[in-house]
């Protein structure tokens, strides 16, 4: 029998466009994600259906069409007007969800005209999979503008097998129970046959969810898929942490000019230790607490000054929305105030970059670097402290992380867990990095290693799918 056919559904297309004159380019857009699935795609065969990121006038189906030969599987772009673009993705899926699923519900902005805008373009989506697709396909749904598709698909009359990825944390129940719609937001996932958290505790918060809105559906099973039924349907619940592709990192981390790279990097700090920190600008990166940790240490162990800088690297990222220009300022203000009571001659204690650096250039920055300072507030996985493993390849690299960010459950035994609201525990965790004998650093490392290279992006794609096919998984992150 052949393979069942892959449609892959995002909100956005795996593709960046760039403009040259009047015309558009279609190039290969940046991340794990489209590492992993395009061999799949190629394989099975199939669909990636998603948003194309222009507006409603440029027509791109010569270019997706072109770059779908050469890639070996098709793209279908999605339109959306200005008005959906501003209700469904700046409102409601920037502005309700995702304050909301990392914990901050007093950013919410709820309004039912960016509930009406979702729903519809959800709506919108749908007709594209069932025209694009048979019911034999499998139409893999991510992520949490995309929650609503599964009842889409099946009041348009579609019969498909759908699973959906929520990339991002799932609440725990005193925070989801504030969102106005919060029925409607758990039927909808229920159409789904099945749905995959990020992390056990992801899963769990979720369930709860379910068990005080619908009191007729219960779990059954344990482990890392569970299902969900009312007696008369049944669906799976999983936990799969996403991840990188490990041996991609750890393969450029070792290249002469990655070397070469870090060797710059490491000379122009003058070998000090270097603490990294590498972020979209986000309110839930932590990044301003993160600063106050730093400047903490500086005050309370004196005799790390000159010996340590922090090189933080922030992202531009949603820059026309107030609240994160208003997150930049705080950074910059911060940083500022720092360099400004502990510079010396010679000695900057913040370096700040607000850009977007190539992945060689990061890479050259994981390499240099001797601790991973990753501090969110909260967080879905975090790829920063996997790919920092990836590349640490001395071998003798620390890793600092937030309790809160879902990578968190995987390297509880070889990082450093942080509260990252604790300003003096993080201080402390950071001075404990500095001390820690090379023997202790490089056994952590290995670990981390360990985990990163056997749980990578690959893993994760076949354990979905596995699941999604019916197949009796054994083989999991402790959580
Ligand atoms: N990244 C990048 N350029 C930079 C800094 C980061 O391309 O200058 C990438 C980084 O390699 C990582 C991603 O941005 O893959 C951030 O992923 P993460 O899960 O840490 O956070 P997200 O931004 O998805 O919330």
């Amino acid at each position: 029998s052949h393979p069942v056919r892959l449609i892959v559904v995002s909100n956005r297309l795996p593709v960046s466009l760039c403009k040259e004159g009047e015309c558009w380019h279609v190039e290969t857009g940046k991340g794990g994600l489209i590492t992993a699935l395009a061999p799949v795609l190629r394989n099975r065969g199939g669909d990636w259906i998603g948003w194309t990121g222009a507006g409603a006038d440029v027509d791109l189906r010569a270019q997706l069409k072109a770059y779908s030969r050469q890639e070996g599987y098709s793209l279908h772009g999605v339109n959306l007007t200005e008005e959906e673009v501003h209700d469904f993705y700046h409102g409601f899926s920037n502005e309700i969800i995702w304050p909301l699923f990392h914990d901050f519900p007093s950013a919410c902005n709820f309004q039912q005209a960016y509930f009406d805008a979702y729903l519809a373009v959800n709506r919108k989506f749908a007709q594209v999979v069932v025209g694009r697709s048979e019911e034999d396909d499998y139409v893999w749904v991510h992520d949490y503008h995309l929650m609503h598709l599964a009842q889409k698909i099946r009041k348009l009359g579609g019969e498909r097998k759908t699973g959906f990825f929520l990339h991002i944390p799932f609440p725990s129940q005193d925070i989801f129970l504030k969102l106005p719609w919060r029925r409607q937001m758990l039927e909808a996932l229920l159409e789904y046959d099945l749905i995959g958290f990020q992390t056990f505790r992801d899963r769990r918060n979720f369930i709860r969810c379910m068990s005080v809105l619908f009191k007729d559906w219960r779990q059954y099973g344990r482990g890392p898929v569970v299902h969900l039924s009312n007696g008369i349907r049944t669906i799976k619940v999983g936990y799969f942490p996403i991840s990188i592709d490990f041996r991609e990192f750890s393969t450029l981390a070792r290249t002469r000019e990655s070397a070469e790279l870090a060797e710059r990097v490491a000379s122009a700090f003058r070998r000090r230790t270097l603490v990294l920190g590498a972020d979209r600008l986000d309110y839930t990166k932590g990044i301003p607490q993160r600063l106050l940790a730093f400047r903490a240490l500086l005050k309370k162990y004196p005799q790390l000054r000159t010996k340590i800088s922090l090189v933080q690297i922030v992202v531009p990222s949603r820059e026309r929305v107030p609240e994160y220009q208003a997150m930049k300022h705080r950074i910059e203000g911060l940083v500022s105030e720092i360099n400004g009571e502990y510079s010396e001659p010679g000695w900057v204690p913040v370096y700040y970059l607000y850009r977007s650096l190539s992945r060689d250039e990061l890479i050259g920055y994981y390499r240099a670097a001797s601790i991973a300072f990753v501090t969110p507030l909260r967080d879905g996985m975090n790829l920063v402290a996997k790919e920092f493993c990836a590349c640490n390849v001395d071998g003798n690299g620390v890793v600092i992380l937030s309790e809160f960010a879902g990578a968190a459950a995987q390297f509880q035994r070889g990082a450093l867990l942080v509260n990252p609201y604790d300003v003096e525990g993080v201080a402390d965790a950071l001075y404990a990095a500095c001390q820690m004998p090379p023997a202790e650093r490089r056994r952590r490392m290995q670990k981390l290693k360990t985990t990163v290279r056997k749980y990578d992006i690959y893993w994760w794609v076949d354990s979905f799918l596995g699941a999604a096919f019916g197949k009796k998984l054994e083989d999991f992150p402790a959580q």
